[in-house]
């Protein structure tokens, strides 16, 4: 046995050595001048750190239709002017002005505490005021005829709709120090609390999303909510649905202390104040760069990244990661590639968190350029290294892209994996507006760092978050790609493969469908 491994080892090393002695280590690119001096622009005098510090910290969230947005589209202008890329601000909708305000939360009975917690986007503000109620929770009624008695005893008090999670603790949390059986005993209370809570809503006749209106109707203060993200001291905050009370959200930790009180019967009260404006109808924009080509000018290589983003934090891996990926790809290119082979663009979007509204905008109001796109790349989950990018069904993909790919040097690709053809994406991000129109959209696909859970609409989206050597791997990797997009000799093939049968109907794969953006939003 041992002289059989012995004899094995002595062949793998003759075989090894034989590899790398006549052929070398695996094969490398050859050097390209261009790639060079993306890489040396990029690592040594690379503007992520800055431009995240002045968008995050400067600026702040970018809520469609709030005046952080516009802010924030003026500065990208800025900063392409001042680089001597031209840019402008093309509007594509119009959508609800609204303009965040301090929001201040405190128990002040039984005890006092100032409480972690945010109004939700949109909130109707307290009017100036400090408004002071009873917290109540919705009651577990036999039925609908129940709540609707019940109902009237909500004037004046401030009404929790979420359930009380049983833990604050990750699960990782638990996995690392819990037993088989608490972290079993953990996940199986918490799925029977859900399931509880879920038909306690059900019997109310109402859903979520209907009873803060019902709520509000019948005269409660405000609407205490927490939408835990499965993360400490992380909640996700979206958009308020009441139109005169304002709506917050608490962290678990402080929302579980007011449930615990409130459900063994401790009169609890709380005070709030949510400042905010309502700023009328505000125009909503994209914000357009483009290095332009004199060989090729009307032939198009595009970046593309959504610039809104919610606004419980301040958007840094959602959407602010991609927003500096495309923008220092964009400088560096300029930088090292000024006299690109075909139009270089870069898109930023707005409203994407809404329905992909500005890229659904732009390919509905650009069809010239649509129609000779090259390539576009994407990116939008999150602060990680590129992981994956799929051929969004397009039957060739795998030759081009493998192509320019293979220009990329090793160490900026290490974990990458590509999907070919894949399937078109009808969602998700703003590649898809083009995969519609039938244009070849790619998604730079990030690994996750938690994003789902951590980050991803939550308010602990911020700078902190970033990680910004992964940011500057997937600025290099997008400029290589568009340098080598832009370069390539051939233009793009653009026909699909043949999508697999949908199992459920019997019926052959569909493409998705082009949709329009909503261009007046935020006022039903
Ligand atoms: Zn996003």
């Amino acid at each position: 046995m041992k002289k059989f491994t012995t004899l094995c080892s002595l062949v793998l090393l003759l075989v090894c050595s034989a590899a790398f002695g006549q052929f070398g280590p695996p094969p490398q690119a050859p050097k390209d001048p261009i790639v060079d001096a993306i890489i040396k622009e990029a690592t040594t005098n690379s503007q992520l750190e800055k431009l995240g510090h002045e968008l995050m910290d400067g600026i702040g969230p970018r809520l469609v239709g709030s005046p952080k947005m516009k802010e924030a589209h003026d500065w990208a202008v800025k900063k392409y002017t001042d680089w001597g890329i031209p840019a402008r601000n093309e509007k594509w909708g119009d959508w609800r002005g609204w303009e965040r305000g301090v929001t201040h939360i405190d128990m002040v009975s039984p005890w006092t505490k100032s409480l972690a917690g945010t109004q939700l986007a949109w909130s109707p503000s307290t009017k100036g005021k400090t408004v002071t109620g009873d917290v109540v929770i919705i009651p577990d009624g036999a039925d609908s005829l129940a709540f609707q008695k019940w109902l009237p005893s909500v004037k004046g008090k401030f009404v929790m709709i979420s359930m009380n999670q049983p833990t604050g603790r990750t699960d990782d949390n638990w996995d690392k120090h819990g037993t088989k059986e608490s972290v079993e005993k953990m996940k199986k209370d918490r799925q029977t609390l859900t399931e509880a809570w879920s038909a306690r809503i059900r019997k109310t006749g109402k859903t979520n999303n209907t009873l803060p209106a019902v709520l509000e109707n019948a005269g409660a203060a405000g609407i205490v909510m927490c939408y835990w993200s499965r993360w400490s001291g992380s909640n996700k905050i979206f958009g308020a649905r009441t139109k005169k009370i304002p709506t917050i959200d608490l962290m678990l930790e402080d929302y579980g202390l007011l449930y615990r009180l409130a459900e063994n019967g401790k009169p609890v009260k709380i005070s709030v104040r949510a400042d905010s404006k309502e700023t009328g109808v505000q125009p909503t924009f994209n914000t357009v760069a483009e290095i332009k080509s004199t060989v090729n000018p009307t032939e198009y290589v595009m970046l593309s990244a959504h610039f809104d983003s919610w606004d419980g934090g301040t958007g840094a891996t959602d959407n602010g990661t991609g927003t500096l990926v495309m923008m220092e790809a964009m400088r560096i290119l300029k930088a090292v590639y000024p006299n690109p082979k075909r139009t270089i663009l870069v898109g930023h979007w707005g409203s994407e968190e809404q329905g992909l509204n500005g890229s659904r905008g732009f390919v509905e109001d650009h069809k010239d350029i649509v129609a000779n796109l090259q390539a576009l790349f994407n990116q939008d989950n999150g602060t990680g290294r590129v992981t994956s990018i799929s051929g969004q069904g397009y039957l060739h993909s795998y030759e081009y892209i493998g192509r320019w790919l293979s220009k990329v040097p090793r160490e900026y690709k290490v974990d990458l994996e590509t999907t070919f053809p894949g399937n078109p994406g009808s969602g998700g991000s703003d590649f898809a507006s083009f995969v519609a129109a039938g244009a070849p959209g790619f998604s730079l696909s990030s690994l996750s760092w938690d994003y789902g859970t951590y980050t991803w609409h939550t308010n602990v989206d911020t700078y902190d978050k970033i990680v910004f050597d992964d940011v500057r791997n997937n600025a290099i990797l997008a400029a290589i790609l568009v340098y080598q997009a832009c370069e390539d000799p051939n233009k793009t093939s653009r026909e699909k493969s043949v999508l697999p049968m949908n199992l459920r109907t019997g019926e052959p794969g569909k493409w998705p469908e082009q949709r329009s953006p909503t261009r007046k939003g935020g006022m039903e």
